[in-house]
């Protein structure tokens, strides 16, 4: 077997606040000519509106509560969550094409989601956790962005607080205070994460 084909695929979750710059800084680094090739992004069930600019199918698959509802009892969800009053779920199907492909999967969810993926797949996950230089950026950067109104705003600067609670639960914390540093830091978070030396012979031992 190749050395390619041996090495396992990781499950990489990304987290943070609305407004952190997770969600663009995930795009940048698809868009990285190697990592391109050896991570696939997941998109996720939503039931709410896309955005103008989001696609669907690309950022989200936009669903309605009660197809949402019957996708999760059906068991074709890997976790899902009720965030700001929508739900938003993981098609299981999008990490196991990946796994198929030998590709290693990238999830953008919230902290919550995040520790149900880190119980499924354990030692095969790595988490990064994306915090603003400050909290003050956070609400300057969403009414920048224009696409909550100021009652939405408000509901995701609330939520802030408990999101940090769970920091201390990811792998890596990447301050996005220049989005070139922070690109290059995850991109040297995976690239290391994939060279580690127990993940790749685990991988060799137990080829996926
Ligand atoms: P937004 O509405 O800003 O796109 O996303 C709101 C929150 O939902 C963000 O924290 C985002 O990471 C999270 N999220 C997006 N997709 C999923 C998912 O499939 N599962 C979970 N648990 N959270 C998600």
């Amino acid at each position: 077997m190749s050395n390619k084909k041996r090495q396992a695929r990781w499950v990489w979750v990304v987290s943070g606040p609305s407004g952190s710059g997770k969600t663009t800084l995930c795009e940048a680094l698809l868009k990285d000519s190697c990592l391109k090739r050896e991570v696939v992004k997941s998109v996720s069930y939503t039931t709410r509106g896309l955005r103008p600019g989001e696609r669907a199918g690309r950022d989200y698959v936009p669903i309605s509560e009660k197809d949402f509802l019957a996708l999760d009892k059906s068991g074709a969800l890997l976790e899902s969550e009720k965030i700001f009053g929508f739900y938003y779920g993981t098609p299981k199907r999008a990490v196991l094409n990946a796994q198929k492909k030998e590709k290693d999967v990238l999830l953008c969810v919230d902290v919550k989601g995040a520790r149900s993926i880190r119980r499924i797949f354990s030692h095969h996950t790595a988490s990064v956790f994306i915090l603003p230089p400050n909290l003050g950026a956070l609400g300057a950067r969403l009414k920048k962005r224009s696409t909550e109104n100021k009652k939405d705003i408000e509901k995701r600067l609330r939520r802030v607080k408990i999101e940090l609670s769970y920091m201390k639960d990811y792998d890596y914390v990447v301050v996005n205070d220049s989005f070139t540093d922070a690109l290059n830091k995850l991109k040297a978070i995976l690239t290391a994460k994939k060279c580690e030396r127990t993940h790749v012979l685990h991988s060799a031992r137990k080829p996926h």
